[in-house]
């Protein structure tokens, strides 16, 4: 049981995602990050990844002893101001693999054929004055995945059947029979297809940048599905102006809702709306998942997907 009066939503959340939430208990909706924090004695938090948990907001908190963030990603919070002061946190991994390798596919696929542009060619009528675009094939090439965590190694096995050969870094090789490297640097220059699939951390701060593009090539394709800070935009807007590299697919930028317009108006981009986990089933999941971790704390009961590093 949680009891009422007890936890703090901060942020909107999908209809879908606020109908669960509601089903299982009533938290204090505080929409608007940024406006006075309601009087009450919260000792949870409750806010998903895409909203940014100001550490000035936790400050004013004095009984919170813990934060459950909807998504596994958990950039969105003040995670060592959390650490110093012993809250705990959680997040919501491995619900939302499906969906996520789902769209990375889609993407990678809609890129290399140009689906969303041949699409336009079909209804703007283009097609009986002439032909579409000579595409690339998938099969044959080499797929590096920056990342081969959960979400890493399911993209990695939905990517055998297409008779691809797979590479991987990290900061360490995992037990799986793909070639390792650790630099992504290494990695791009031995792929054709790059996936993002690591957390944004100082570390990976901008780490697709002009060299890792160059190493790509201009036969190369960059799949972002991780966060927008893990690639430099200006260096991979530079690459796609500039035919460095084939194209990318965009599902996460720097300043999301508003991505930089210069993306908007190039030929070489498939652009998504950070909807890598945005199917009903999987926010569902990712709901009673976060909701789960919440009752586990107000149980005193160890919490199943806690945050650890
Ligand atoms: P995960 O299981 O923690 O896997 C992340 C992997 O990245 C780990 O294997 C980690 O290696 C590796 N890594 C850490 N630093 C790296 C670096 N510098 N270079 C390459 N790899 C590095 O997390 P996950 O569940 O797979 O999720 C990965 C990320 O996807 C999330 O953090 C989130 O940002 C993003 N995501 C996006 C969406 C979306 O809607 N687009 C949805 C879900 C997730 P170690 O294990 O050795 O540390």
């Amino acid at each position: 049981m949680i009891p009422v009066n007890s936890v703090l939503q901060v942020g909107h959340f999908p209809e879908i995602m606020q109908a669960e939430i509601d089903r299982r208990f009533v938290p204090t909706r505080h929409l608007d990050p940024a406006a006075p924090v309601p009087s009450g004695d919260f000792q949870a938090i409750l806010v998903r990844s895409n909203t940014k948990l100001p550490e000035s907001l936790v400050r004013q908190l004095p009984k919170l002893k813990m934060v459950a963030t909807c998504g596994v990603g958990y950039d969105n919070l003040p995670l060592s101001y959390l650490k110093a002061q012993g809250i705990k946190a959680s997040n919501t991994p491995g619900v939302l693999n499906d969906a996520v390798c789902e769209l990375a596919m889609g993407m990678m696929l809609g890129l290399m054929r140009r689906i969303p542009e041949s699409e336009s060619f079909v209804k703007s009528k283009a097609w009986s004055k002439g032909l579409f675009k000579i595409t690339t094939t998938l099969a044959g090439k080499r797929v590096g995945i920056a990342g081969m965590g959960r979400i890493g190694q399911d993209l990695a096995e939905r990517l055998l059947p297409f008779k691809v050969d797979i590479a991987y870094s990290g900061p360490s090789p995992k037990a799986v029979p793909y070639t390792y490297f650790k630099d992504v640097h290494a990695l791009a220059t031995a792929c054709d297809v790059l996936f993002l699939a690591c957390p944004a951390t100082p570390d990976t701060d901008k780490m697709v940048n002009q060299e890792v593009l160059e190493a790509l090539g201009p036969n190369g394709y960059l799949i972002n599905i991780a966060r927008g800070s893990v690639v430099d935009e200006a260096a991979l807007l530079y690459a796609l102006q500039h035919k460095k590299i084939a194209g990318a697919a965009l599902d996460v930028y720097d300043n999301e809702p508003n991505p930089n317009e210069a993306f908007l108006n190039l030929d070489n981009v498939l652009l998504t709306p950070h909807i890598g986990s945005a199917t009903a089933e999987t926010r569902i999941a990712m709901t009673n998942l976060a909701v789960d971790n919440l009752e586990a704390f107000f149980n005193q009961q160890p919490l199943p997907t806690e945050v650890k590093n």
